[in-house]
């Protein structure tokens, strides 16, 4: 615990932070690695071994006995296997060592995670490589090193390694559109700040609850006679154990070296948010899933437990995780922000337009990248974004664009870039009232904002889609302007043949709204509604070709990974019904029996005392006719359930999708409803108002 309120006395604690390496190792040494992680050059092997070296003594001093090459397998989850340092000598003694080919690569037995069949097709290894821009790390006694998780081939299976490829795509791609205005910055770098959602719940009554343990989110509940309609938890006071919990949960963040920052109440009831400063993607992407390990491991030293899922509570906002996204040089400039005068900034025009092209153009891909059971419950349900695509601009940028859209506006003269007749503007990067809520991917300043990830959702695979799909636009950008001899009205030219082009993704209108379900179809743009509707589209012609060209994905690495996500999807509703089933037959049911017995037990008795009780009796008929229902709903969702296609993912996830889901979901209404008119004392486990309300 920390003492006073200074952070910096425990910042980076738990990591091996460019300080301590400049503490512990040679100055050559230290200078190599730096060139590594800023330049991205290759790691020599003796410089490995120093660091390795000084990285096990700095362990050990430190308290690790093992060490762990950790990695990013396709569960969107974390993995690691520990070894400890030990290595026997010939005196039977031990000596603690950690060599470089240890710290470099590692091979798990790693026959166990999804591939897609990739493993079958080629080897069954796997073999982790370490990341060196990303820290090693402690945790519980072990040293973390982060690594890629690549099969024995080369082909990825992990959400790293396409990361780190996908942030190289943007770098090559953004530097060449760059040249082009004179600019020659050594790297163009993808900065991602990730704000988590996640609900509090007491950890004992979660227990008590099979859904909530074995799938994340509650199968049955009715509402509760307060939900969130009062807005009172939005903003509002920290409650003590909450408190104490944030408190321990930034500690250990700060320990980890992740930037910590903004914490607060949500719109649901117990449900919260923490947010870091943004890092580049990677470190980002590696950052938020040791976000999501922290808030369960110290949610349970005060007795809570922390729910991730998209969708936990029904009728009550879910979770999501806001993906702010930006692409800057390694000199400092931020390539999206505007400036004062953005109509007049072309370059910042250009890469603007890049991302508006990209978005509308693979508004499919990108929309699958956070396709997932869970979400599915979430986006377009009047709470969060919908599962149309579109750009919110903002009233500003809205009128720069339609102004540089409809010619009569735009002024070419050499010397002064452009000029639009819109003098008044203001700094827009500033400006952060112009909110809105309701759009998927909203320009928020010199950033964009995607709201479409689910709460669990690893952001690698997000941001590997958004890098990817704007590396593209941006090299067709270049080769379109490479040999221009006027890049400035080229360029110009270029930006408002985009806006004009791609003018449909644009709405800065509510995107919760029925018209604009309606409007967007007017506009072609599609409604994945669904993830087996969506994920489809990761396997198109056009959708491999951006991948393979960007050097992100090959055709094979497509194909499987489209296929582990449905896979996904398909065992996440697996579970969920077979839960559901147990539930309803083993708990709900004899919990309505055992309450309609009880009346009716009581009613026999009245009767034969000569009491009329004709209300009662009427509860005991209601309660039989409800329960005949639900028995008939469980059948329904057994045969369903029997009928399951064993072949082809993409139908099985269809067919959760049109069959299995609705008999669910009708299920579930039945069940609600018995709720509300069966004894608290019978019911089986607690009710929403006890898993909202109890902290
Ligand atoms: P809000 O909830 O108002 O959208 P927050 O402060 O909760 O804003 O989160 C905004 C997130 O965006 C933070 O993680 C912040 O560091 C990040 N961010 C700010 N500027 C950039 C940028 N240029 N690129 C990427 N992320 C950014
Ligand atoms: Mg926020």
């Amino acid at each position: 615990m920390m003492k006073n309120g200074d952070v910096t006395a425990i910042f980076g604690e738990k990591v091996f932070n460019l300080p301590k390496m400049k503490e512990r190792l040679p100055e050559e040494t230290y200078e190599a690695f730096l060139k590594t992680i800023n330049e991205g050059t290759k790691l020599d092997f003796a410089v490995a071994e120093v660091v390795a070296s000084a990285m096990k003594d700095w362990a050990i001093e430190n308290g690790c006995t093992h060490y762990t090459h950790w990695f990013q397998p396709m569960t969107g989850l974390t993995a690691e296997k520990h070894d400890s340092f030990i290595e026997p000598t010939k005196d039977r003694t031990v000596i603690m060592k950690f060599s470089a080919k240890a710290l470099v690569m590692g091979e798990p037995d790693a026959s166990s995670f999804p591939s897609g069949g990739l493993r079958a097709t080629f080897e069954a290894r796997g073999y982790t490589a370490w990341d060196p821009t990303s820290f090693a790390f402690i945790k519980d006694h072990s040293l973390y090193i982060p690594t890629s998780f690549v099969s024995y081939t080369g082909e990825v299976l992990d959400k790293k390694t396409p990361l780190l490829r996908s942030e190289a795509a943007i770098d090559k791609a953004a530097r060449r559109v760059l040249a082009l205005f004179g600019k020659t910055p050594a790297r163009v770098i993808t900065y991602v700040g990730a704000e988590q959602e996640y609900f509090l719940v007491d950890k004992k009554l979660r227990n008590k609850r099979k859904d909530l343990l074995l799938t994340g989110r509650t199968l049955f509940g009715a509402m509760p006679a307060k939900g969130q309609e009062m807005d009172d938890h939005y903003f509002g006071q920290l409650k003590e154990r909450v408190a104490a919990f944030m408190k321990e949960v930034d500690e250990e963040l700060w320990k980890l070296g992740v930037f910590s920052k903004t914490k607060h109440n949500e719109a649901a009831p117990a449900q919260h948010e923490v947010a870091p400063v943004f890092s580049t993607a990677n470190i980002a992407s590696d950052h938020n899933q040791l976000t999501m390990e922290i808030l369960k491991k110290v949610a349970n030293h005060h007795d809570l437990y922390c729910l991730l899922h998209e969708k936990p509570y029904e009728g009550i906002n879910g979770s999501g995780k806001h993906n702010n996204w930006s692409i800057g040089t390694s000199d400092g400039e931020l390539l999206l922000k505007p400036g004062k005068k953005p109509e007049e900034n072309v370059q910042f025009l250009l890469f603007f337009a890049s991302v508006i092209k990209a978005v509308d153009e693979y508004s499919d891909i990108l929309r699958l990248s956070v396709a997932t059971a869970g979400n599915d419950h979430r986006l377009g349900a009047h709470e969060a974004p919908p599962a149309i695509v579109s750009v919110y601009l903002g009233d500003q940028l809205t009128t720069v664009v339609e102004q540089l859209i409809n010619d009569g506006g735009v002024k070419y003269e050499a010397g002064k870039l452009i000029e639009t007749g819109v003098e008044t503007l203001p700094d827009i990067e500033r400006d952060t009232t112009d909110r809105n809520r309701t759009s998927p991917f909203a320009f928020t300043g010199n950033r964009f904002e995607f709201r479409g990830p689910g709460s669990r959702q690893s952001i690698g695979g997000i941001n590997i889609v958004l890098n990817s799909i704007v590396a593209q636009t941006l090299t067709e950008f270049a080769e379109e302007l490479e040999g221009s001899t006027d890049i400035a009205h080229d360029a110009l030219n270029l930006a408002i043949r985009t806006f004009k082009n791609h003018h449909r993704i644009l709405f800065n209108g509510n995107g919760y709204s029925d018209e604009w379900v309606k409007e967007a179809e007017r506009r072609g743009l599609p409604n994945l509604k669904t993830t087996p509707d969506a994920l489809p589209y990761f396997k198109t012609e056009k959708s491999v070709k951006m991948f393979e060209a960007q050097g992100v994905f090959s055709r094979l690495e497509v194909e499987t990974r489209g296929e582990i996500m449905m896979e996904e999807y398909n065992k996440t509703l697996h579970i969920e019904m077979l839960t559901m089933l147990e539930m309803a037959k083993q708990e709900i049911l004899p919990a309505c029996l055992s309450y309609t017995k009880s009346v009716a037990e009581g009613v026999a008795v009245k009767k034969s005392l000569g009491i009329k009780a004709p209300n009662e009796g009427k509860i005991v008929k209601d309660l039989t006719e409800l329960t005949e229902d639900l028995m008939d709903k469980i059948a329904v969702l057994d045969k369903a359930s029997a009928e399951l296609p064993t072949e082809d993912a993409y139908k099985i996830g269809m067919y959760y999708k049109e069959t299995v889901i609705p008999a669910m979901e009708d299920l579930r209404k039945t069940a609600d409803t018995l709720e509300t008119v069966v004894g608290k004392a019978y019911w089986p486990f607690p009710t929403y108002t006890d898993l909202l309300y109890s902290i």
